[in-house]
């Protein structure tokens, strides 16, 4: 690969709270795009909500009702990966987990064609370890996006130790055709993101258990006397309180320093199935009317 390369297929893998989104953006970009997920429900969730999103989109002139409905039709949902041979490139999406991940791309190695750029939209695992002993890890690349990825410009971009140029030339310029900014960042623990928002996520959860705040209070101290759109506990709902939990400890375990300790609360939450938004229940009560907006 010489020139730069054009992406005009693509697929992804996990149809949860990323990849959907990420499925969202490609297909709006005019990408052909087949969205896998081992899970039936999972893969017509996805649909729902990103049918919801471009229609938001409509709603408010951001797009035009048939560039939705062209989208839309630009998605194929499918639960192997065994027909991606024809993807220009494959972006994972599956819960933060190494083991999870690796086996994911051990297979995808035995079906994506030779030229295939494969990338991984995890939050804090090492891009060198996740593609260690693939056959293409020149074409392996970290694509990190932002919640809500229909609305957040930023995509993380992470060379791994054998990332070809011309693989980061080319993910710069499918970030492009995405409407999105990518920022180039060195493969550590967490990146940049991670590595400054969970420990103050993380933060406001000890806040929360040592009885510092109730969890509207730490919010609002956030939004109100930091200015943040959205206080920590709020946000961590959104993100997930597994991906969360799942952040801190690679962030604890990689970087050896127990600053970045998960809070024992957190862990808690995880083990009553608490994992925020898209179980209901996080933080705060989503059934009820006091969950923040
Ligand atoms: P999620 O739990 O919402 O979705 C994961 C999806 O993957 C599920 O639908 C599940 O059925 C599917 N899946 C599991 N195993 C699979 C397999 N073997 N093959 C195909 N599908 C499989 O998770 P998420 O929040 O979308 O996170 C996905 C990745 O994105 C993680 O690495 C996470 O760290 C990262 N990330 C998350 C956020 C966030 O705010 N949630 C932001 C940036 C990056």
């Amino acid at each position: 690969m010489n020139e730069t390369a054009v992406v005009h297929r693509a697929a992804v893998i996990g149809a949860g709270t990323m990849g959907g989104g990420i499925a969202h953006v490609l297909a709006l970009a005019g990408l052909d795009t087949v969205l896998v997920d081992a899970s039936e429900p999972a893969l017509a969730a996805a649909r729902v909500t990103i049918e919801k999103n471009l229609a938001r989109q409509v709603a408010k002139n951001r797009i035009a009702e048939q560039e939705a409905g062209g989208a839309l039709e630009r998605i194929r949902p499918s639960t192997g990966t065994a027909d991606l041979g024809d993807r220009d490139i494959v972006i994972e999406a599956v819960p933060e987990d190494r083991a999870l991940k690796r086996r994911v791309f051990d297979e995808l190695a035995g079906v994506v064609a030779g030229e295939a750029i494969v990338a991984t939209n995890t939050s804090s695992i090492s891009i060198t370890e996740l593609a260690a002993g693939l056959p293409g890890p020149e074409r392996f690349i970290g694509m990190h996006f932002m919640n809500p990825v229909p609305v957040m410009k930023l995509v993380e971009v992470i060379r791994g130790l054998d990332t070809s140029d011309e693989t980061v030339a080319a993910v710069h310029a499918l970030c492009r055709d995405l409407d999105k900014q990518p920022v180039d960042v060195a493969d550590y623990p967490g990146f940049v993101s991670n590595r400054i928002l969970m420990p103050m996520i993380n933060e406001a959860v000890f806040c929360l258990m040592e009885g510092v705040a109730e969890a509207e209070a730490i919010d609002t101290v956030m939004k109100l006397g930091m200015n943040h759109p959205m206080g920590p506990l709020a946000l961590a709902d959104l993100i997930g309180l597994d991906t969360c939990l799942s952040i801190m400890q690679v962030l604890h375990r990689d970087i050896g320093d127990d600053k970045y300790r998960p809070c024992p609360l957190l862990g808690r939450y995880v083990a009553a199935g608490r994992l925020g938004r898209k179980t209901g229940r996080g933080f705060y009560d989503y059934a009820t009317d006091e969950a923040p907006s």
